[in-house]
């Protein structure tokens, strides 16, 4: 089994967008190097979807008044040449006061709360604005929320039930549609000697709640209609911290949540991103 490595130069200010239209196809994570966007697959993907996709996706951008001036190509990479790849700029990320993302080469980070993340397979390795958000904002709710149940809903690699687990959470739940996700996450949180998260392949109607704090990165469209589903499995006392939509697309986020009685308390942008704080 191997992957490939899709190279875009130009993406400029899409990046973003791009970026997102790629997680959605399964892509297994991307990083920018020396001006281009680098993106990997599976070899098991549909190879002429994501070609297909990518070139579609100009027509996208360009009604969204974004550039849409890149070009792309790929081409296939070992199981080993890919590791190696990802080795090489897989280092240990600091993430709020107490927290560093290390890879399982690395292990410890001296003084910090290390969660072992092994890039291997999904989504999720911490270099993400999004993910580090997410797991800066359950750092800080931590400290003062009830640390007993947490959801992860599209967990990839486990990066944030394993960050939950870290920070005292007593029952940590896992789900995600794609079985290589779960897989990932699986052995990650055992990497982790975190035998005790509950993982499984799934939707957020196969756990069983009410929870204390859900986090669910996901893209917009998905948190709007996992809206109901997410408002139901939140606590009366609970906290939802929502991530992974792009700056505007937010109000439409809002507006579902509230429609369940969840309102907006915080809103932090990075980048072009925006992550949101809600409670009951
Ligand atoms: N939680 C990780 C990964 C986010 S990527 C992080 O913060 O870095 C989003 C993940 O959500 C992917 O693994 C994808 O398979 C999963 N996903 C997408 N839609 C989903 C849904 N409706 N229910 C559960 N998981 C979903």
């Amino acid at each position: 089994m191997g992957y490939y490595e899709f190279l875009l130069r130009g993406a400029g200010e899409s990046c973003d967008a791009i970026t997102n239209m790629l997680a959605e196809l399964g892509c297994l994570g991307t990083f920018e190097r020396d001006g281009l966007l680098v993106a990997f697959f599976r070899d098991g993907r549909d190879v002429a979807e994501i070609r297909d996709s990518l070139a579609g996706f100009r027509s996208v951008l360009r009604e969204s008044g974004l550039d849409a001036g890149y070009s792309f190509d790929y081409h296939y990479l070992s199981e080993r040449d890919w590791n190696e790849s990802w080795k090489r700029r897989f280092e240990p990320v600091d993430v709020g006061e107490s927290l560093a993302i290390v890879p399982p080469w690395k292990r410890d980070k001296d003084g910090r709360i290390s969660i072992i993340i092994d890039p291997g397979m999904a989504f999720g390795t911490g270099h993400h604005e999004t993910t580090r958000t997410c797991l800066g904002l359950i750092e800080r709710i931590s400290r003062t929320c009830r640390r007993e149940r947490f959801l992860d809903v599209g967990t990839g690699t486990g990066i944030l039930a394993i960050g939950a687990a870290r920070l005292g959470f007593s029952r940590v739940t896992a789900v995600d549609i794609d079985p290589l996700a779960t897989d990932a996450a699986l052995r990650n949180a055992s990497l982790n000697g975190l035998s005790g998260i509950e993982v499984f392949e799934g939707t957020i109607d196969d756990a069983e709640g009410p929870f204390d704090l859900i986090a669910a990165n996901l893209i917009a469209g998905t948190l709007i209609r996992l809206a109901h589903s997410i408002a139901l499995h939140l606590d009366v006392k609970g906290t939802a911290v929502l991530s992974g939509m792009l700056a505007g697309q937010e109000d439409a986020v809002i507006s579902a949540f509230a429609a369940e009685g969840v309102l907006l308390e915080e809103r932090i942008e990075d980048g072009r991103w925006v992550s949101l704080v809600l409670r009951r």
